[in-house]
């Protein structure tokens, strides 16, 4: 599994990744990590057409539809807690 963006939540990404690797069988799954913040799409309830024919490219905080998402950031806070969980679980295995 490639993900080519990274969810803001753990959970999001666990369930992701969780999609390999299945019944004791090895899985891969590679993330592509952005080094700079991306401007990207985010639509909440003040969006009327909840993203269809949006092209409001302003951030949220000027009334828009999008915000500086850091992957960098991301993955350091995911990286950390799947290392964590990773010696919890799999202390056995070494890396
Ligand atoms: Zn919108």
């Amino acid at each position: 599994m490639i993900n080519v963006t990274l969810p803001d939540e753990k959970s999001n990404y666990v369930h992701r990744i969780g999609r390999v690797g299945r019944a004791e069988r090895m899985g891969l799954a590679i993330s592509l990590v952005s080094v700079v913040p991306e401007k990207v799409w985010y639509h909440g309830d003040w969006c009327h057409s909840h993203g269809r024919n949006c092209f409001n490219t302003n951030l949220t905080s000027e009334k828009g539809c999008c915000i500086w998402y850091n992957e960098k950031n991301v993955s350091n806070k995911l990286k950390l807690s799947i290392y964590i969980n990773y010696k919890k679980h799999f202390w056995h295995y070494s890396v």
